[in-house]
């Protein structure tokens, strides 16, 4: 990728551009957290997305994408949103940065990634972040970290029609090889916890489906947080987020709100609970602890939060079954990957199986990626 970066570089501009790159990310446990003010507790990878930079003197953004093999160039002023959408997201990048008073010199670019696309481990973030980190640094702006994710959120926001929160980018800007990072949502507050599963492969499993009900059930399980939180407010008025609940709080509710509403928020205060205890297990190395909780999780967003689906239920299965140490769903649901830390000794016969009882039930294969927590945002 790098000698490929290069030499694009060089035909295109003559020049040698500064090496950037940023990477995607995994949530190890604490989903659908965030808008509930709790944590969740994301890791940056070993795919990532890699950039050659230099100004160039002009008012313009000169940059070639190798993935998809074309070439953009725009200006810096709002009126200038380029068509392309893979170009709307470094646009968006310089005005959100040039908001924040930050200065943008034209540049050349030249760029390439191995995220897969679309498959829940936030290629976009990654494509964001290599770029507000870089862009940060050859104007020299100065801007601190948890800004440069902000930059890479609003930029989602504003040029890219998505309303997502800011773990993605939190991870992709702040990773660090070996270390998960437990984020309150609710505070920006974070804390470094040691990740190093020796004896453990951390193992995606994606089921290349993606089930439409997504968007729609999503603003339903909001409400749904928002009706509880409410109701358990009128108690204890220190409650704003449903994370600030205590468990029994909800069972005084009870009779208060939806049998679904109940539900809903019976899985989010436990999960905000499992990602506490997963940090507790983590610094005592107690990896078969945190493969309960991914367990717990995954259940939890089965039966309780349902955005689950068959393909995932069917992948949550089966790693029981092959004594896979930890699984679950990972993202919002309805599709995607399943996240798995599994014993070195039983990984093959578990990807061997997975891979032959899905297509056998589904009809297609689903894509494995192997990854390592790796670092964020950074020079090479
Ligand atoms: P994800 O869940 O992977 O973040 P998104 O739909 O949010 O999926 O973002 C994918 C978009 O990000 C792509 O359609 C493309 O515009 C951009 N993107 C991601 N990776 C690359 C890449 N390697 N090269 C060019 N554009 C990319
Ligand atoms: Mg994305």
């Amino acid at each position: 990728m790098k000698q490929k970066i290069q030499e694009k570089f060089k035909s295109l501009f003559a020049t040698e551009g500064t090496l950037y790159m940023s990477s995607g990310r995994i949530n190890l446990i604490g989903e659908h957290t965030d808008y509930n003010g709790g944590y969740v507790f994301p890791g940056a990878i070993n795919f990532g997305i890699m950039a050659a930079i230099e100004p160039n003197g002009t008012d313009k953004v000169k940059v070639f994408s190798i993935d998809f093999d074309e070439y953009v160039e725009f200006g810096l002023r709002e009126e200038d949103k380029p068509a392309q959408q893979w170009a709307r997201y470094i646009f968006g990048v310089c005005r959100e940065t040039i908001k924040r008073g930050g200065k943008v010199k034209g540049f050349n670019a030249v760029f390439a990634g191995d995220v897969p696309l679309g498959a829940g481990l936030s290629s976009s973030a990654a494509l964001e972040s290599v770029f507000a980190f870089a862009i940060n640094e050859i104007n020299g702006n100065g801007i601190e970290k948890f800004e440069l994710a902000k930059i890479g959120q609003s930029t989602e926001h504003n040029y890219c029609g998505v309303k997502c929160g800011i773990m993605d980018q939190f991870a992709s800007i702040f990773g660090k090889e070996g270390s998960l990072m437990r984020l309150n949502c609710k505070t920006g507050e974070y804390k470094y916890f040691p990740f190093h599963p020796k004896g453990y492969k951390l193992v995606l499993l994606d089921t290349c489906v993606k089930h439409e009900l997504a968007s729609s059930a999503y603003n339903k399980r909001r409400e749904s947080c928002e009706k509880a939180a409410a109701a358990i407010k009128k108690n204890h008025p220190e409650v704003d987020f449903l994370s600030d609940a205590k468990r029994v709080w909800l069972d005084e509710v009870r009779d208060q709100i939806s049998q679904e509403d109940f539900l809903r928020a019976e899985y989010v205060i436990g999960e905000v609970q499992r990602v506490l205890d997963v940090c507790d297990a983590l610094e005592r190395d107690d990896y078969e602890t945190v493969g309960e909780m991914m367990y717990q999780t995954h259940f939890g967003l089965s039966r309780l939060y349902e955005v689950s689906c068959e393909e995932l239920d069917f992948l949550n299965k089966l790693a029981r079954k092959c004594d896979v140490t930890g699984s679950r769903v990972m993202g919002g649901g309805f599709g995607g990957c399943t996240i798995n830390l599994v014993k070195d000794e039983l990984y093959d016969a578990f990807i061997k199986t997975a891979t032959e009882k899905f297509t056998e039930k589904f009809g297609h294969a689903p894509k494995i990626y192997n990854v390592v927590i790796s670092d964020g945002a950074r020079k090479l």
